[in-house]
Order: structure tokens, then C-alpha cells, then sequence
């Protein structure tokens, strides 16, 4: 049950990015998301929070088809995706994604992570896919420390390069699923400062995080989930300052 509409603010949000619609998924007799349509709008900041178990993992991964969803239809800048090669490739031109145990390989250097896609699938040559990418850590403040492996690196740290490769390949979209969770505390902050200046450049963004001070600083809207369902949708001020809902007062008396 919604209580707003999930429509994206009017205004700057002019084009929806991402339409979703009465997605359901089961993994076996699990109702894992259930009627799930949201629209996110380009250059939208989306945080999606609610209990563990409450499906957010689930439904970004559903975006970029790292899970199979059984009803509903996704569009992508207006173009469905399917079960196809065709969706795949274009789910990779056109979303990034950033995960809570960073996912970078080990036996790579930083810079290497990051210029692997760039030589592999965009067929840039080395010294192109260096500059982009040394570009990039530059960027998040960590150029430094290209030639060392992730192993050798702080969380937070590990976690700026993994959102330098995702940006290495240019998406339109970014998908983060709890990106501070597995940090210390005092590393969170250079993340969310990382995630911040993307924000700023106009980046559409899904952000899965818990972390309601970024969500009240660059937040469009905040998706509150429970058991696979969008309880609630709305500006950070309504959902996180007025919930109308007990379920989601509930959860952010909990962890505010
Ligand atoms: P969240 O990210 O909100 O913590 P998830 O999307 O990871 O939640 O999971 C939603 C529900 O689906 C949970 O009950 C979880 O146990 C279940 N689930 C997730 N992945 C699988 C899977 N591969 N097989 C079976 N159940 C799963
Ligand atoms: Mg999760």
C-alpha cells in the first residue's frame, strides 16, 4: 500500500529514468516484493530504506538483472528491459552499481580495477582507460594509491575505488546497495562525501542506505520498504520527520 504517489517530484525531474511497475518477485514460495511500482525520476536522488529483509537488496538488484523477477515491467529511459543480450548490454551502458563488500578484484591494483572494463568492454586503449580512470580517483581522492592492491587498502578507501570503476563506465545511473554498511565508522563519512559530489553533478542515484543524515542532505525522495512492499514515498522532510505510516515510525525510531 502506497500513501503517496510514487510519481517523481515535478521540476527538475522532468524524464523518468527508471519506471517500475507492480514488479513481483518470489524466490521460491518467498513473496519477496510484492506489486512494487515506483518511478524514478532523471537526476533523482532515491534512498530506499526499511528493515533487513524487507526486499530493498532485492529490488535494485532486479533493476540491473542480477535477480529474475517473475511479474511487472521495468523500463530504463523508456526502454523495457527483457530476458535478452540485447537488455543486458544496455543495462551495462547505462547503470553502475556499488555494493556493501565492494566486490573489487583482488588480484588487481586499483588502477587495474578500474581500467579493466574500460579495455575489455569498451575497447579503449591502455593509455585512454588510464587517464579516465586515474581521472576518476583523483576524483574521490585517491590517485595515490592506484598501483596498491585492494587488500592493502581501508574500507573506505576500497570502497572509492569501487565507485571510481563503476564511473569509469560512464552510466547514466547509479545503483548503491548499502555502500557504509561493512565501514568502520569513522570511514563512512568519506564515502557519503564521495556520494554527495555525485549527486551534485546531476547523477541519478538509487541509494539503499540507512544513513538518514545523507538522506536529509541529498535526498529527492525516501522509499521506506516492509516485507516487499513500499509502505511509504516522499520527500525526506515527510517520510523521516512526519511518517504516516507506524510501520516506518517504528523503524526510524529504531535506528534515528
Ligand atoms: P534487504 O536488502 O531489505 O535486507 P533482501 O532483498 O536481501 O532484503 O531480501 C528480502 C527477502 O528475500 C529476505 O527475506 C531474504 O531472506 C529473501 N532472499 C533474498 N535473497 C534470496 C535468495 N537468493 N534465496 C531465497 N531468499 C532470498
Ligand atoms: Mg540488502
Amino acid at each position: 500500500m502506497t500513501l503517496s504517489a510514487p510519481q517523481a517530484p515535478a521540476g527538475k525531474l522532468s524524464r523518468p529514468a527508471i519506471e517500475i511497475d507492480n514488479l513481483n518477485k518470489w524466490f521460491g514460495s518467498y513473496h519477496a516484493l510484492r506489486d512494487v511500482s515506483l518511478t524514478v525520476g532523471e537526476q533523482e536522488i532515491m534512498v530506499v530504506c526499511g528493515p533487513s529483509g524487507s526486499g530493498k537488496s532485492t529490488l535494485i538488484r532486479c533493476l540491473n538483472h542480477l535477480e529474475e523477477y517473475q511479474e511487472g515491467r521495468i523500463c530504463v529511459f523508456g526502454q523495457e528491459l527483457a530476458r535478452d543480450q540485447k537488455s543486458d548490454r544496455f543495462i551495462h551502458q547505462t547503470m553502475g552499481m556499488v555494493f556493501q563488500n565492494f566486490n573489487l578484484f583482488p588480484h588487481l591494483t586499483v588502477l587495474q580495477n578500474c581500467t579493466l572494463g574500460l579495455t575489455w568492454l569498451r575497447k579503449k586503449t591502455e593509455s585512454e582507460a588510464r587517464d579516465i580512470a586515474m581521472g576518476l580517483l583523483e576524483r574521490v581522492g585517491i590517485e595515490h594509491l592506484a598501483d596498491r592492491f585492494p587488500g592493502q587498502l581501508s574500507g573506505g578507501q576500497q570502497q572509492r575505488v569501487a565507485i571510481s570503476r563503476s564511473l569509469a563506465m560512464d552510466p547514466k545511473i547509479m545503483l548503491f546497495d548499502e555502500p557504509t554498511s561493512a565501514l568502520d565508522p569513522e570511514m563512512v563519512k568519506e564515502v557519503l562525501d564521495v556520494m554527495v559530489k555525485l549527486a551534485e553533478t546531476g547523477m541519478t542515484m538509487v541509494c539503499v542506505t540507512h544513513e538518514m543524515q545523507f538522506a536529509r542532505q541529498v535526498a529527492d525522495r525516501v522509499v521506506f520498504m516492509q516485507d516487499g512492499e513500499i509502505v511509504e514515498v516522499g520527500p525526506p522532510e515527510q517520510v523521516l520527520l512526519h511518517p504516516q505510516w507506524d510501520r516506518t515510525r517504528e523503524f526510524l525510531d529504531h535506528i534515528l
